[in-house]
């Protein structure tokens, strides 16, 4: 590709309304543009980064056993409703009507589509395994469209989905899609990690997350300092430490605590540490008051509660409802008296004589224990873990905290989907049994911003040679000079015959513009042709990454370029 024929509209300026890096070089380095609140074009440069990583997807799914097909992105509301989630979908599912009043909805996911093709076409366990998959166009309404491709609402994801004759052979078959993520992301050039995730809404079994490391990551995760357990803080667990359950339970006490609210003053203004002291969080589960106890210096897991509930939405309650719970101003909510349903973390269950607000105003209360002063109705694991928790898996471990971006997401269904559409088979005796299922994503636009996210310097982009939009980059200082003229035409086209991608920068433009361009749009390898060089028969070797420069003769550097793309490749 000629740079002066192409078209890639760089920008000097960092855009002001672009927060992460990766956001801010695809937009400088012509990659993308926004077309609407998470909507993006993708230009020829973006384009082909995306096609790498499609490409990658394509290969390790089809080594995997999948087989790909293609299901379109409007999809008819009745298997929505077929499978409940019509109505449980929030917002993020953008319904539709065509013209005769019919309702559709923009394909978020494809799960009701491809258990509906499977239930129609697959009759007999000889038919299974089978694990069907598309790189298609997704449309998710998100409240919060932000980062450029991070979160999009419309954006590319790889979509796979495993049909087995029961629970065990699903499981083989998310082991392979397991093993085929790892390799993909390690193909990509990130550094990742997998871990346990929440099974969340979609309803499931099991599943793994895939996050690339990086500070700007949306996702908390840990990881055994010892260990191979590794999780998503929604999910983490810890075992109980700091447990004070031997002390011997002394009188209630109570205690003025005048204007301190938070748990910060009031351990400050009572002289204990917050470990010893319990929040009372008062919280709406569909509409009903629940209070949650956490010891002090822990916050509550949203998830785990709402797991725990089994309720559809749960949110902090308002300040008149926590009045109206606990009689007291919002700041004063205490365990001790309360008629709503109590949920109590395991941390607060092994307390004794903890500090609690005193339901009235400018109150608190000492030497609270449950099982003498409180009803609470459920114990159980709801809060986050902290750094330096113990491990759950192994002894001695602790964890540590990252932060992580998802860029794919492996899931266990079991017979979610399969029960509620009727996908069923004859096994080997001629008996109707249920299709056992897996899901598996990958999105593709985050899979690139999430690469720039961990690969760039103060000067731009830095690919990865697997996902570079192009892999050599030949900046031809004067191309109106008949010398290095003919020497880049000849690199390029060596280069090119021998399947290296190469953008020839033959534009009329001064050096430093065109290195500037060069390191922007990050072309992990880059030759400089100039004369004085020329003269004797040498030119440049530049690796993006290192910075190394060397002097070689051209038939040299040229080989050097091949050898360097054939291993990374
Ligand atoms: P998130 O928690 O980030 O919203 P999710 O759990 O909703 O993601 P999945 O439903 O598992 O995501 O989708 C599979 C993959 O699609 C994700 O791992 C992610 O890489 C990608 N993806 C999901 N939502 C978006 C989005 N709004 N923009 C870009 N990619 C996305
Ligand atoms: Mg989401």
């Amino acid at each position: 590709m000629r740079y002066s024929e192409y078209f890639i509209p760089t920008l000097k300026e960092t855009p002001a309304d672009a927060e992460v890096i990766s956001h801010q070089l695809m937009l400088r380095a012509g990659m993308i543009r926004k077309l609407a609140a998470g909507i993006y074009n993708y230009l020829p440069l973006g384009l082909r980064s995306i096609r790498k990583v499609e490409n990658i997807v394509r290969e390790e799914m089809n080594r995997a056993g999948a087989i790909e097909l293609l299901m379109p992105m409007v999809t008819p509301a009745e298997l929505w409703q077929e499978s409940g989630r019509w109505e449980k979908y929030g917002p993020e599912l953008r319904r539709i009507k065509d013209r005769k009043e019919a309702e559709f909805c923009l394909g978020p996911t494809h799960e009701e589509v491809v258990t509906d093709i499977v239930r129609r076409e697959v009759r007999s366990y000889r038919q299974m395994p089978l694990n069907l998959y598309q790189v298609q166009t997704k449309f998710r309404d998100e409240i919060r469209p932000r980062f450029g491709l991070m979160r999009g609402r419309e954006f590319i994801m790889k979509d796979a989905y495993s049909f087995d004759v029961d629970s065990s052979a699903a499981d083989i078959s998310y082991d392979k899609m397991y093993q085929a993520y790892r390799r993909i992301f390690q193909r990509c050039g990130l550094n990742f990690r997998a871990v346990e995730a929440d099974t969340g809404s979609i309803g499931g079994t099991a599943s793994h997350e895939f996050m690339v490391l990086a500070e700007s990551g949306e996702d908390a995760i840990v990881s055994c300092s010892a260990c191979e357990y590794a999780a998503n803080v929604e999910k983490a667990e810890s075992p109980v430490k700091g447990g004070t359950e031997h002390a011997e339970p002394r009188p209630l006490e109570k205690v003025a605590t005048p204007e301190k609210r938070t748990i910060e003053e009031v351990a400050e203004f009572l002289g204990v540490p917050k470990a010893a002291m319990v929040k009372t969080l008062v919280l709406s589960a569909d509409g009903e008051p629940v209070v949650a106890l956490l010891r002090g210096d822990h916050d509550l897991n949203e998830i785990k509660l709402q797991h725990l509930l089994g309720c559809d939405t749960l949110e902090m309650a308002g300040d008149e409802i926590v009045t109206k719970v606990t009689g007291a101003p919002v700041g004063f909510a205490g365990p001790v008296g309360l008629k709503v349903k109590i949920v109590a973390d395991l941390a607060v269950q092994v307390l004794r004589n903890f500090v609690t607000g005193g339901n009235a105003k400018d109150l608190h209360l000492k030497n609270v224990n449950l099982d003498r002063d409180c009803h609470v109705g459920i114990f159980a694991d709801i809060r986050n873990v902290v750094h330096g928790d113990p491990c759950p898996r192994c002894s001695g471990g602790t964890l540590e905290m990252w932060r992580g971006i998802e860029v794919g997401h492996v899931f266990k269904l079991g017979t979610r989907y399969s029960e509620a559409l009727h996908a069923t088979y004859l096994d080997a005796d001629g008996k109707e049994q249920t299709v056992f299922m897996g899901c598996y994503g990958i999105g593709i636009g985050r899979t690139v911003a999430a690469a720039i996210e961990q690969n760039h310097d103060d000067n731009g982009i830095i690919f990865p040679l697997p996902i570079a939009p192009f892999h050599c980059i030949i900046s031809a200082l004067n191309m109106k000079e008949e010398a290095v003229k003919e020497a880049s035409e000849t690199i390029y086209q060596q280069l090119s015959e021998a399947g290296v991608e190469v953008l020839l920068d033959d534009r009329d433009e001064r050096p430093g513009f065109k290195f500037k361009d060069a390191d922007l749009i990050g072309i992990p390898l880059r030759i400089v042709v100039g004369s004085k060089n020329l003269a004797d028969g040498k030119v440049e070797l530049k690796e993006r990454r290192s910075g190394e420069v060397s002097l070689l003769p051209i038939d040299e550097a040229v080989e050097k370029v091949k050898a360097a793309v054939a291993v990374a490749l």
